[in-house]
This record gives C-alpha cells, sequence and structure tokens, in this order.
C-alpha cells in the first residue's frame, strides 16, 4: 500500500478508545515500516540512479532487502506491542499497534514487492497473487481496494477530525487518489 492509505486507515481504526488522542504516534507508527525506503530513495536519487534501475534493481539488492525486512517485521512490532503494553504505555502502544497494522495492510497487497514480514525468525515472504499498482497481478484490483478502503476510512475520519488542517489533507490524499487512478487504470 502507499504509505498516506497506512496513515489513514490506521487512524480510523486506532485513534479512539483507549488509544483516541494518540494521533502522532498513530501517525508515526504508519510511516516507520516505509522510514528506509523513503532513505533509500534520497540515497538512490543522490547516487544519481534512473528510476528505472531504483525500482528494478537497486530496490531488490541484498543489502537494502535486509534493511527493509527489519522495518517489516511483525514479529519486531508484535514484541514492541507486548512491551508497550506491559509498560502501559498508550502512546507505546498506538505505535506499535499501528506499525503492526501496516503491515497487515502490505500482506495482501504485495506481489514481486512482498517483504520479508516474518524476520528474523524466517526469510519467507507471503507474495500475493494481488499487487496494490503492478498491471501484471491484478494492480487495477488492488489499486481499487485500496483506494475504496481509504474512502471509507476518511468517511470515517471526516466525522471525528474538526480541524480544517485535518480535513483539508483528507480532501488533498482522496483529490490525489481518486486522480491518479483515473490517468493509470481507465
Ligand atoms: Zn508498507
Amino acid at each position: 500500500m502507499n504509505t498516506p492509505s497506512h496513515s489513514i486507515l490506521n487512524l480510523a481504526i486506532l485513534d479512539r478508545g483507549y488509544l483516541q488522542g494518540c494521533t502522532w504516534p498513530i501517525l508515526f507508527g504508519s510511516w516507520l515500516p516505509d522510514a528506509a525506503i523513503f532513505v533509500f530513495y534520497g540515497w538512490a536519487k543522490v547516487m544519481g540512479l534512473p528510476e528505472q534501475v531504483i525500482w528494478n534493481e537497486a530496490y531488490y539488492t541484498p543489502v537494502w532487502q535486509s534493511i527493509f525486512a527489519i522495518g517489516n517485521s511483525i514479529p519486531l512490532a508484535l514484541c514492541g506491542v507486548g512491551l508497550f503494553l506491559w509498560a502501559k504505555s498508550p502512546s507505546g502502544i498506538a505505535l506499535s499497534a499501528s506499525a503492526l497494522l501496516h503491515h497487515l495492510e502490505d500482506l495482501p497487497l504485495h506481489h514481486e514487492d512482498a517483504h520479508q514480514h516474518f524476520w528474523p525468525l524466517s526469510n519467507y515472504r507471503f507474495v500475493s497473487p494481488v499487487s496494490y499498482w503492478d498491471p501484471d497481478h491484478h494492480g487495477a484490483y488492488g489499486a481499487l481496494a485500496e483506494l475504496s478502503l481509504v474512502m471509507v476510512a476518511s468517511f470515517v475520519l471526516w466525522r471525528r477530525v474538526r480541524s480544517r488542517w485535518g480535513r483539508g489533507i483528507l480532501l488533498l490524499v482522496n483529490t490525489v487518489y481518486v486522480g491518479g487512478y483515473w490517468q493509470f487504470y481507465t
């Protein structure tokens, strides 16, 4: 999934009840698994690699794959949830639960770019038949599923978020998504 989708879904799911008000930890938790990918992209750009090489070659080198595995580890996120439950830290629980949710949201929507979600216990990758972007692997349906989930979650959040900034960002992300989908898949 795209990073903003994780943020919107996780806020809609987690920012209530016991974790209500843990908005920033939830946001950070939704970004954390993709953080290494942003660092990677920045590095690749500095190295002057063309887009094609970045996503088809450099992304798959063992060094970067090992780094991505850490951020996408379900066992690590589970340890975090356990640790912060024990420490009774709502912010910590929100952060690690949000990272865990990020992994679960990625699991059914990644094909060639499937993460090593079970690091360090196993190098196994669940290769989903559906990709959230790749047209060769039902990308049009995967992207539509992501778009639909984001729209439902945005509707839930819209009723909860009162600030002009919050609502503005929701509108912006949804507009970009609908425009992007229209351009690429129709
Ligand atoms: Zn991800």
